[in-house]
């Protein structure tokens, strides 16, 4: 069996902004074709946008893979097509992981371990193993050695709202559906973070899960000053309280808290991981499975398994088969904590992918179907297919 072709489907579908636990002081601003927020200091999109791709085999199975690429798919598609795609087609599927390892050798000396050109080869590992797992009939779990569990607890990602009050109306609507762990997103400054959390532990009390996501944007001072008052609140994780290449500091967070530090979301190889464990730099891992893909994102997963930490895997601005691709390796990972649930991502996906994989009751629940266990439906997708 030979990889016989691969296509490129840069989206962008209206509308359908991610939302994360962004509030209203995203979009102050426009950059380009995207939007700026007042706070955190990346840009976003105001549209569904996405890379996904196509490989067909020669005995015309079919696998579908998709990347994090809400800015400018089309970029990471030419990436693909001109880059990747050369060292992939005519090789065999099962060898994904050489391919892998290949296609990123191959750029060694143009910057080759991270952003856009890593999301492109994971792109492509992920439609390999949907396509494998069609050939042999099997989930893709079943291909990575199995599912330790059938479900596979999540939290809600972004609570968007604009106070205290509104927040905690929106959680008691997920709690009546079972969902009982939020993540929010912060870093608007140490007071204002440490009472928006008093503020909630007062509206719904201690039983809900909270996890904190700063953005990045603290120096090491206010990081400990506000988990130590995290801690008091009972709060699960904080997320990036400082620029993660600054990693040495991070050690020096972990050492001062016990309030569990999370990070690892824009980290593509397991080398990032492994340098962080080396330095007691974060307490969970949380690896994107739309970035490193399935074969790097198992090797980060069974690293920090050696390394004691959990596995959170990252869910960002993606559709099905990115979603999908985390639900397959949160199942095949021994030590894992929770996976993350976007609802406006989800939201799209249900529109032009099926079945729904969307959670119930508080986790996602495996299915048996082959590969991925998703399927586009590619009419209405080609109606957004851009560039
Ligand atoms: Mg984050």
């Amino acid at each position: 069996m030979q990889i016989k072709s691969i296509e490129c489907y840069p989206l962008r579908i209206p509308g359908h902004p991610y939302c994360g636990g962004h509030d209203t002081r995203k979009n102050t601003g426009q950059y380009g074709d995207y939007t700026t927020h007042a706070v955190y200091r990346a840009i976003y999109t105001m549209n569904a946008e996405t890379l996904l791709v196509k490989i067909t085999s020669d005995d015309g199975v079919v696998g579908w893979g998709e990347t994090q690429a809400a800015i400018t798919p089309h970029i990471v598609a030419q990436l693909v097509n001109e880059l990747v795609a050369p060292g992939y087609l005519g090789q065999d599927p099962h060898d994904y992981a050489v391919l892998r390892d290949r296609a990123y050798d191959r750029l060694r000396d143009r910057g080759h371990d991270s952003g856009q050109y890593v999301d492109a080869i994971s792109a492509c590992d992920i439609a390999l193993h949907d396509l494998l797992g069609k050939v042999h009939g099997k989930p893709v779990h079943q291909l990575l050695g199995g599912a330790y569990r059938q479900e596979i607890p999540c939290y809600v990602s972004g609570v968007p709202a604009v106070s205290v009050a509104e927040q905690a109306d929106h959680m008691r609507r997920w709690q009546e559906q079972g969902f009982n762990r939020f993540k929010i997103s912060l870093g608007y400054g140490v007071k204002q973070d440490i009472a928006h959390m008093e503020g909630l532990r007062r509206e719904l009390g201690d039983e809900p899960t909270f996890l904190v996501d700063q953005h990045w944007v603290y120096d090491l001072n206010d990081s400990i000053r506000i988990g130590r008052a995290f801690e008091a609140l009972g709060i699960g994780f904080m997320e990036c309280p400082m620029d993660a290449e600054i990693f040495a500091q991070y050690g020096k967070l972990c050492a001062a808290l016990d309030l569990p530090i999370a990070l690892g979301e824009e980290f593509r190889t397991r080398y990032r991981f492994k340098e962080r464990i080396d330095a007691g730099a974060l307490d969970i891992a949380q690896p994107d499975i739309g970035r490193l893909g399935i074969t790097e994102g198992m090797r980060v997963t069974t690293l920090c398994n050696a390394a004691g930490i959990p596995s959170a895997p990252h869910i960002g601005s993606g559709l099905a088969p990115y979603t999908a691709a985390s639900l397959q390796v949160a199942a095949a990972t021994e030590n894992l904590f929770l996976l993350e649930f976007q609802p406006t991502q989800i939201a799209v996906s249900d529109e032009y992918f099926t079945p729904s994989i969307r959670p119930r009751a508080g986790a996602y629940h495996l299915s048996d179907l082959p590969g991925l266990g998703v399927e586009p439906i590619e009419d209405k997708i080609k109606e957004h297919r851009f560039a």
